[in-house]
């Protein structure tokens, strides 16, 4: 048995009085892909946030999450910052909110590694070309001095997945990172992910609210309705035979 690279345990989130995650648990071993699915506002992305403590200040976390053997629940602020963007890597529905609008392209890429991995301008922006070519960035040397503004969406989803993956993580959470995207541009973001996460033999926390890409990409899934996971299993054995009432309707919902 290979030891879980993620565990979490009796997760409980909440705003003040109101409790919104209720003792949620779940692991993801190494080079393993875990769907979260759900519907819209059952908890999905405050769990996910919860991991690298990225709640706002007014949210409370209990319970235990350890990631590599570190008690991350217990971690200060400088250590979390480490494994932030470096042993995990985050990219998120809206790639416009993650880039900052006045910075080009290159420049921030660059920055991410920089910060981690101390690399001088020009090596940093030989790296950020062979990052962005290897995220399916068309001419990148002619990209760097691009403003996000001037990407389609697409390709600024593909400069986030560039940037989490940079430092290669050994776990990239994403939330939900295609809902913007139309249906040829998410069907090429899927892929660029699934192979990148197999090439690396990387683990993934994918947050949907979409089977189908469940079916796509998951090893395992967890489903979770109105801050529960209610079932959680190999994709094929959840989908073929759900356990639970609330993943039946799930299921029978579905195109
Ligand atoms: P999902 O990602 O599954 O759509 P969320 O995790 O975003 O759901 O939200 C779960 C619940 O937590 C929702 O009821 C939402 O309104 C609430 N919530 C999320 N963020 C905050 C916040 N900053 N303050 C108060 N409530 C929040
Ligand atoms: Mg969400």
């Amino acid at each position: 048995m290979t030891a879980p690279l993620l565990t979490v345990r009796d997760l409980t989130i909440s705003f003040g009085q109101t409790e919104v995650v209720h003792g949620v648990g779940f692991e993801i071993k190494p080079g393993e892909a875990l769907a979260l699915v759900g519907e819209s506002g059952s908890g999905k992305s405050v769990t996910a946030a919860s991991i690298l403590r990225l709640l706002p200040p007014q949210a409370h976390v209990a319970g235990f999450i350890s990631f590599e053997g570190t008690d991350l629940a217990a971690s200060t602020e400088p250590s979390l910052r480490g494994i932030r963007g470096n042993r995990v890597g985050m990219i998120f529905q809206e790639p416009m909110s993650s880039l900052n609008p006045v910075h080009t392209v290159g420049r921030q890429v660059g920055e991410v590694l920089a910060v981690h991995q101390g690399l001088r301008p020009n090596a940093a922006r030989v790296r950020v070309v062979e990052l962005l070519r290897s995220v399916g960035i068309p001419d990148p040397e002619r990209r760097l001095e691009d403003y996000p503004h001037q990407l389609s969406g697409g390709q600024r989803q593909r400069v986030m997945i560039a940037m989490a993956l940079a430092n290669d993580p050994a776990l990239l959470i994403a939330d939900e990172p295609t809902t913007a995207l139309d249906v040829t541009v998410e069907a090429q973001i899927l892929a660029l992910l699934k192979a990148e996460q197999q090439r690396r033999n990387m683990a993934m926390l994918f947050i949907t609210h979409d089977l189908g890409i469940v079916r796509r990409l998951a090893d395992r899934v967890a489903v979770m309705t109105d801050g529960r996971i209610v079932e959680t299993g190999p994709v094929a054995d959840v989908f073929s035979r759900p356990q639970h009432e609330y993943t039946r309707h799930l299921l029978a919902a579905a195109p």
